[in-house]
């Protein structure tokens, strides 16, 4: 075998979908088979529903010498030792004395020929066919969208791509670094793994690139929104596809399931075991909070990808140097956006605060300690709360007037306003963690102690002020919410049931806003850039981006 160049031999059995991927995009076999993601598209989902008759194991595969007369059987598995690769063969064709696999693609073929990487599919299902002691020297792909059926000979060339594929997956599973995306292919744009690749944005950040122009990948907005349950003894409950909302028996609210992105339990709002269950197999996350709106906890499914994702994430915040370094840029993020603020709501009453801040945001790039960064941090925050009042309309009304910040419990309409805000941040950053494979506990610069999302509070800093403050401001200055929606308890303040629901449906429509991104030039909702800001951590903590560049807005 060493003449033809199969290297040393892994333990692991290479799937010959794999070498698929990896002759299509080394960073996509990566991004699925050591990193462990997947994301349906449109593409995917058609593909694994005309494999459902293929996969479905059906007619008898008798041993070498025992063939008879011609015969089919489908879903047929085996491996090869020799190469350490195995597969699920869609067809095997029989004859008296030799055999040969079809493979059944959805899409359509090229002009001429076949696609390079079905050919090392069919290639190593030919190879494995002969290691199992068959007579194989040919194979079949079928392109269903073509209706044609292209006949691939496995000879020397067909070796050679297989066993270059073969060792260039070795090589990638043994790596720690993740393949650079390639450069202006339009691969990716058939690519389900796009929207967690980022092609043009990583080959931009990475100055792989210099194209201005980048293609924006997955949609600009997300389908799926949260479930918000925080009608007092509500109950969820499945019941087929749909999620059914109950209270004191009677029937409140319905959705389908697909619809939703994470769920979130206010209080005594309740759920049911078999729903529980059914999302946890969809993998979205069940958010718990107290009547309040203390983020308490979650529950997720099994966190079983990215593992490598997570050490890196616990070597560099044992990292001080590292964590230091990304900290502040997360600070200069947040007062960046601070200015960004004052400068929209009140620029002509705040110009000492902004000179302020500006000096503040020069001095981050000398710092050497977190202890000093935290000083410049707690500084800005005072100059900008400072000036917060004045970023309100109605900032004489006494009801909505804010002399600082207090918490714990709040004790002002606009100090509750601001713990929900920020409390419903932490939880979208939260969930924009798990989805990652990141560990929302283990923060850089908020230290991780018991219950606390420290990673989840560390990349909120360049966020709070752009959408939790900013929904603040909003439900003040458009009246969306009046004294009549807060309750007064014991020196406290809360926001009522029927405020709590106004509060919600601004926060959601500020994070659903569409912005064009400062860097990448497409139009995208916030969503979707703290998902991708939490994406850029990630890739910074794989050693793919030297620097994390924090999202802030004009
Ligand atoms: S988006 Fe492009 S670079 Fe990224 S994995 Fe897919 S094909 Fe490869």
């Amino acid at each position: 075998m060493t003449e033809i160049g199969l290297k040393t031999k892994d333990e692991v059995l290479i799937p010959v979908r794999m070498l698929n991927e990896y002759r299509y995009c080394p960073r996509l076999a990566y991004m699925e088979f050591v990193d462990g993601e997947f994301v349906d598209n449109e593409h995917t989902v058609e593909g694994h529903r005309r494999h459902e008759t293929v996969d479905v194991e059906k007619g008898k595969m008798p041993s070498p010498d025992e063939l008879f007369g011609n015969m089919r059987a489908r879903g047929v598995t085996l491996s090869s030792s020799e190469f350490r690769i195995i597969s699920k063969l869609d067809i095997v064709d029989m004859g008296d004395d030799h055999v040969f696999p079809v493979e059944i693609k959805k899409g359509k073929g090229p002009e001429e020929g076949a696609w390079p990487a079905d050919v090392v599919q069919i290639g190593a299902q030919i190879q494995i066919l002969k290691d199992n002691g068959y007579e194989c020297n040919e194979g079949y792909i079928y392109y269903s969208a073509s209706n044609k059926k292209v006949k691939i000979e496995y000879n020397d060339d067909v070796l050679i791509e297989l066993i270059t594929a073969i060792n260039g997956m070795q090589g990638i599973m043994n790596r720690e670094l993740i393949p650079p995306p390639l450069r202006n292919s339009r691969k990716c744009e058939g690519c389900s793994l796009a929207v967690i690749c980022l092609p043009d944005e990583i080959n931009l950040l990475s100055e792989r690139s210099d194209d201005e122009d980048i293609r924006c990948m997955y949609p600009a907005r997300d389908d799926a929104h949260p479930l918000i349950l925080q009608e007092q003894g509500s109950y969820l409950s499945k019941n087929g596809d749909m999620f059914t909302i109950k209270k004191r028996g009677q029937k409140i609210g319905e959705v389908r399931i697909f619809e939703i992105s994470h769920v979130c339990l206010y209080g005594n709002a309740q759920i049911s075991t078999q729903a529980l269950s059914e999302l946890l197999n969809r993998s979205i996350p069940v958010l718990y909070f107290s009547y309040g709106g203390w983020f308490k906890g979650y529950t997720y499914s099994l966190i079983n990808k990215n593992v490598l994702l997570r050490e890196k994430q616990f070597e560099v915040s044992r990292d001080m140097k590292r964590s230091l370094e990304l900290s502040k840029e997360f600070i200069k993020g947040k007062i960046k956006n601070c200015r960004t603020m004052l400068r929209r709501n009140c620029n002509s009453e705040c110009k000492a605060a902004l000179n302020e801040l500006g000096r503040s945001i020069k001095k981050i790039d000398r710092i050497k300690t977190m202890s000093s960064l935290l000083g410049v941090e707690g500084n800005a925050g005072r100059i900008y709360f400072g000036a917060f009042q004045k970023m309100m309309k109605n900032s004489l009304d006494q009801e909505f007037s804010f002399e600082g910040r207090n918490r714990r419990p709040p004790k002002t309409p606009v100090n509750a306003l601001l713990s929900l805000s920020y409390s419903c941040l932490v939880k979208d950053l939260t969930v924009a963690a798990l989805a990652i494979g990141l560990d929302p506990m283990e923060g850089f610069y908020h230290t991780s102690r018991y219950g606390r999302p420290a990673l989840a509070l560390d990349i909120m800093e360049e966020f709070r002020p752009i959408i939790s403050d900013s929904v603040v401001i909003t439900v003040i200055n458009n009246e969306i919410l009046s004294t009549e929606d807060f309750i007064f308890r014991g020196g406290a303040c809360n926001l009522s049931s029927q405020g709590r629901k106004k509060f919600y449906a601004a926060y959601e429509r500020r994070i659903g806003q569409k912005v064009k991104h400062p860097v990448f030039g497409y139009q995208v909702s916030y969503r979707r850039i703290m998902e991708t800001q939490m994406r850029l951590v990630s890739r910074y903590l794989q050693g793919e981006l030297e620097r994390y560049i924090p999202f802030t807005t004009r």
